[in-house]
């Protein structure tokens, strides 16, 4: 057993803290946002589907847990000003922010680069890494304010060492890597923000049997099997880990 897999949250560990989660509609998302609200989280459900994310919600308050909000926002479509709303609104209704799970994700194409459409590219490109990137950068104020806060990011093995036929997805997740480590040496000893990435491993989703159609899908975890690792780093006993880059299994 791994040092993570032993990890024993307390059921009160996100008690009185208020937590974004992009794509949280579906997938590992779902499973995180519901994961923080039952550890005493009020969380931001982010995602584009609206459905998916009322769904979400319904599940949170039917089990008496923290009330969420629903934020639905298209991160291929959202400019700045966008951003800047959400900034607003989780000022203005909850005060404080302490920790965002940039979760959400597109794959993309799945084909060597000498034929990757350009569009699907920078659709891929944007998603991933752009719209993570003004998020981040339109919520750190909040974030200043939370006496400890915490951002992870979401990588994949493809991030970490290159393979073939991934294309914009495995560029876009170093490029996650490469946003982590960049904000974690900017704020480390001058901020009590701590920033760090989750490459959660091959997971039962959506997207992972898009990526992988022929594969037995009952071979991997369920997402609220992984859920040890977004809790340790979204949660104070992490304080001073700054910059890694972790696997969730
Ligand atoms: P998933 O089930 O496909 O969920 C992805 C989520 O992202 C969905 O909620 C989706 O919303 C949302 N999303 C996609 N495009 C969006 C956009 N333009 N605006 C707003 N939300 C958007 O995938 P998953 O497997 O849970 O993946 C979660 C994260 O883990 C991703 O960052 C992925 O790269 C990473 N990851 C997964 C695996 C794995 O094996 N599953 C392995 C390594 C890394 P809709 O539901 O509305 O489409």
């Amino acid at each position: 057993m791994t040092a993570i897999e032993k990890y024993q949250p307390s059921q009160d560990l996100l008690k009185n803290r208020v937590i974004l989660v992009t794509g949280a509609g579906d997938g590992i998302g779902r499973a995180a946002a519901k994961t923080y609200a039952a550890h005493g989280a009020t969380v931001i459900l982010l995602g584009r589907t609206s459905k998916k994310l009322e769904s979400v919600y319904d599940d949170i308050v039917a089990q008496g847990w923290p009330q969420p909000l629903i934020h639905p926002l298209d991160l291929e479509l959202a400019t700045p000003e966008d951003y800047d709303q959400l900034a607003s609104a989780i000022h203005d209704e909850l005060g404080h922010l302490d920790g965002i799970l940039h979760n959400a994700s597109m794959l993309g194409k799945r084909t060597p680069i000498a034929n990757y459409d350009v569009n699907t590219w920078c659709q891929v490109m944007h998603v991933n890494v752009t719209a993570q990137f003004m998020l981040t950068q339109a919520l750190l104020p909040l974030l200043e304010k939370s006496p400890d806060a915490s951002i992870i990011f979401t990588s994949s093995g493809v991030g970490r060492k290159g393979r073939a036929f991934w294309g914009a997805y495995a560029v876009s997740k170093f490029a996650t890597e490469g946003l982590m480590e960049v904000l974690a040496d900017e704020l480390d000893g001058i901020s009590s923000i701590r920033v760090n990435c989750i490459n959660p491993g091959a997971t039962r989703t959506r997207m992972r049997a898009q990526a992988y159609p022929a594969e037995d899908v009952k071979k991997n975890p369920h997402p609220e099997e992984i859920m040890n690792l977004y809790l340790y780093l979204m949660g104070p006993d992490s304080q001073g880990v700054q910059g890694q880059s972790l696997n969730a299994q």
